[in-house]
């Protein structure tokens, strides 16, 4: 039988705050698979991830009956790079305070040190951030716009820039991408589509050079829509889901664990021939041109 196995591996899932999201069904892809799995969290939610767990009100249980742990929890703003970038704003603000170092850098210096040396396998980047997504495009503001770019795109050059060199060879990272990237989604606005596009094209450029340097495959998942919290701050998610369902080639819903389970194939010795590349996981979606017009989009095609 041929069985996606990661036993051995150590990986990092940066994005994880609750049990509705990508990052959550990657983190159980991958703890099914034999890794073990570490998370960075984003400080404003910590507290509530923290809370939860801890209560049992999140969704632990594996398909094979196992149960989803993290070895460590992170704190993790992936907007800054060093402690030094970052505004009095954010650090003096509650919900940062007596967390250490939330940075990128400070996420590499502690696995680093809880883990060693060159232990890190997979590294997965599940979050984006865009404080306009409601606005269209023409109507965001730089700084609306930069901050979509810098939370959602260039969050993913850093984790490759500063984790990449303390890997084991042979890594793997991953990120999520939207079809937004390529094709006009009315109301994803506020420069996330740029961020998108951003992604999949640094996916590419990286591939090639953390390829060379290091030896690690940098993939994305391009994935449909999900009723996730972050795609909840959209404010039609549930348009999109609908639209899925009636255009796409493959009608049944997409799951979290559509993508968690691709995931696991990509992070696996399987892909070893597979780096640079965008993975649709969204039924199909996007290979069509056209809507399928009324009545035919509620079952087979005619
Ligand atoms: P989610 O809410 O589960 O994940 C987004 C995460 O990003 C949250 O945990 C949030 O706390 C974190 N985050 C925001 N700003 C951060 C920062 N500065 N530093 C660290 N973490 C930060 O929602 P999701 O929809 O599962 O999103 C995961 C990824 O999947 C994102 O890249 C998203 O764009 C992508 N994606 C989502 C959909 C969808 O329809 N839900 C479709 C395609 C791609």
């Amino acid at each position: 039988m041929l069985k996606i196995n990661l036993e051995g591996k150590l990986a990092l899932v940066a994005g994880v705050a609750d049990d509705q999201g990508y990052g959550w069904a990657i983190a159980k892809a991958l703890k099914q698979a034999g890794a073990r799995v570490i998370i960075g969290t984003w400080p404003p939610a910590l507290n509530i991830l923290r809370m939860s767990l801890d209560r049992g009100k999140l969704d632990t249980k594996l398909a094979d009956g196992g149960e989803l742990t993290f070895e460590k929890i992170y704190p993790l703003d992936a907007m800054f790079d060093q402690l030094s970038d970052v505004p009095e704003e954010t650090s003096s603000n509650k919900r940062y305070q007596n967390l250490g170092d939330y940075t990128v850098t400070g996420l590499r210096d502690a696995i680093e040190k809880d883990f060693g040396k060159n232990q890190l396998d997979i590294v997965v980047h599940s979050l984006a951030n865009g404080p306009e997504v409601q606005k269209a495009l023409i109507d965001t503001s730089r700084a609306g716009y930069l901050t979509a770019s810098s939370a959602s795109a260039y969050s993913f050059v850093s984790m490759v820039r500063w984790l990449s060199p303390m890997m084991r060879p042979n890594g793997s990272f991953l990120n999520l991408s939207y079809m937004a990237s390529e094709k006009v989604i009315p109301g994803y606005g506020g420069g996330m589509s740029s961020a998108k596009a951003a992604l999949e094209s640094d996916t590419k450029v990286l591939a090639f050079e953390a390829g060379r340097r290091h030896g690690h495959r940098i993939n994305s998942i391009s994935a449909g829509a999900l009723a996730s919290r972050a795609a909840k701050a959209i404010g039609m998610i549930q348009l999109m889901i609908t639209y899925a369902e009636q255009n796409a080639p493959l009608q049944d819903p997409l799951t979290s664990d559509d993508v968690g389970n691709t995931a696991a194939f990509l992070c696996s010795d399987f892909a070893r021939g597979i780096t640079g590349s965008v993975v649709y996981v969204d039924k199909g979606m996007h290979a069509m041109g056209m809507a399928v017009p009324a009545p035919y989009n509620q079952g087979s095609p005619k």
